[in-house]
């Protein structure tokens, strides 16, 4: 207690071993932890972070949730994600401001608005409530755009989510911290993974900084620094680079901007929080980084794409920018996958600037393979396998021009 307050995680000691050990303290991990304990009843279980908890892209990112991607495994999965949000802030008794604003996709040409219908479709196809809308039908939605042909990239239309919105991502994090050190799993800050043992095919350790955990499983959720752990530890090389993504937020504004608005030609995305700011991102650096440092070449293009679409932000200050890691994989989508080649080791990263919004769904079918060694149907498409067998997911399209940033 301090202060009135109650801590909402526990501080356990370190034990030599666990049943279930997590890399990585961000929202995949802990999501996996809570849903390992309240769900399959491990709650033997240690999540070891590095650094705090949410100091990876779970504390970083814009916190956009949307179900309308393209392929029909994402579809489903990202639909079950969406709809699991309101049943977590009831289930967790944590409020982590689920706001149902709607998101709004631009389409700059008529190739955009045709590769828009075709996601809209699909979303349709899959019982996704989405609809394309005409510049004018954009309009009264959100007067603020303009749709005159002044802008670089003329908007002519939109993809419409109504389901989508923001939520709060520390809350998230708390949220779930709180939900899974409440089952009985040990959360460890300040402690960094620097080996995996691995006997006759399997997994029986992990050696971190504070001392060696016996275990015969292993999550690996360490988000961009997942590639770089698989490699250095276990020699299992996975196909992913790290880019940065960067984001910044304004000063507060009276309430004007009512959806998240996207735009895949200009690389820029806006939403106005519950506080009123303009958070803003979508850049991404396009050469391979572990950095988090933001640049002014970022600002620089942000601001002046942000306005070319919204030009009423010209002028409005911004308060502060900061930068995360993006997992990129080249179909743009996640890999999860477990048992394989490594008895016991399991991965679930590869989320690029996807990852918040199907964190809680992701832990929860993680911890049923977690729980019976089994992969669960919906998680099966996204084998680390299917880069060897050609079977790439498609989630991609042509990001430059029509793609979703967020
Ligand atoms: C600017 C930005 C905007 C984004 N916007 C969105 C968005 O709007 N919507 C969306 O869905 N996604 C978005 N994302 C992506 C999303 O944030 C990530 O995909 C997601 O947070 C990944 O979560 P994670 O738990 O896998 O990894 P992380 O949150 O990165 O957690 C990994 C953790 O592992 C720890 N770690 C690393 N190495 C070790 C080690 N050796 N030992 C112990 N711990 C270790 C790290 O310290 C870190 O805390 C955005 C990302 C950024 C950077």
């Amino acid at each position: 207690m301090f202060g009135g307050y109650k801590r909402l995680w526990e501080k356990p000691t370190l034990k030599s071993s666990y049943d279930v050990v997590i890399i990585g303290g961000g929202l995949h991990g802990l999501a996996t932890a809570y849903f390992l304990a309240r769900n399959q009843g491990i709650n033997d279980v240690a999540v070891i972070e590095k650094h705090y908890i949410g100091f990876g892209g779970s504390g970083r990112n814009t916190a956009i949730v949307r179900a309308n991607q393209r392929t029909k495994e994402n579809l489903s999965l990202y639909d079950e994600g969406l709809k699991l949000w309101p049943k977590l802030t009831y289930e967790l008794d944590f409020n982590l401001m689920f706001f149902n604003c709607g998101n709004l996709n631009l389409g700059h040409s008529e190739a955009a608005m045709n590769a828009l219908r075709l996601q809209v479709t699909s979303a349709q196809f899959s019982g996704i409530k989405s609809e394309l809308l005409d510049a004018q039908q954009l309009k009264e939605m959100c007067p603020l755009l303009d749709i005159s042909d002044r802008p670089k990239y003329p908007i002519h239309g939109a993809m419409y989510h109504p389901p989508g919105g923001v939520l709060r991502h520390d809350a998230v994090v708390w949220g779930l911290a709180k939900g899974a050190s409440k089952h009985g799993v040990h959360i460890h800050q300040g402690t960094e993974v620097l080996g995996i043992g691995v006997r006759n095919g399997k997994i029986v350790s992990v050696e971190t900084d504070r001392g060696n955990i016996n275990t015969p499983r292993v999550l690996l959720a360490a988000g961009g620094y997942s590639a770089r752990i698989s490699y250095e530890m276990l020699g299992i090389r996975l196909p992913i680079n790290v880019l940065t993504i960067q984001a910044m937020v304004s000063e507060p504004l009276k309430p004007l901007l009512n959806h998240v608005v996207s735009s895949g030609a200009y690389h820029v995305y806006a939403n106005q929080t519950l506080k009123g700011e303009i958070v803003t991102g979508a850049h991404m650096d396009p050469w391979p980084n572990y950095t988090t440092q933001a640049t002014a070449y970022y600002i620089k293009h942000q601001a002046e794409a942000l306005t070319d679409i919204l030009p009423c932000f010209k002028g409005i200050r911004f308060m502060r920018h900061w930068s995360g890691l993006a997992d990129m994989t080249p179909d743009m989508a996640p890999i999860m996958d477990g048992n394989d080649p490594i008895g016991g080791y399991y991965f679930d990263c590869g989320w690029g600037y996807f990852g918040f919004k199907s964190a809680p769904i992701t832990g929860k079918y993680m911890a049923e393979f977690i729980s019976s060694g089994q992969c669960p149907e919906i998680l099966k498409p996204f084998t680390l396998r299917r880069f060897e067998q050609h079977r790439l997911m498609g989630e991609t399209a042509n990001p430059n021009n029509y793609g979703p940033w967020n």
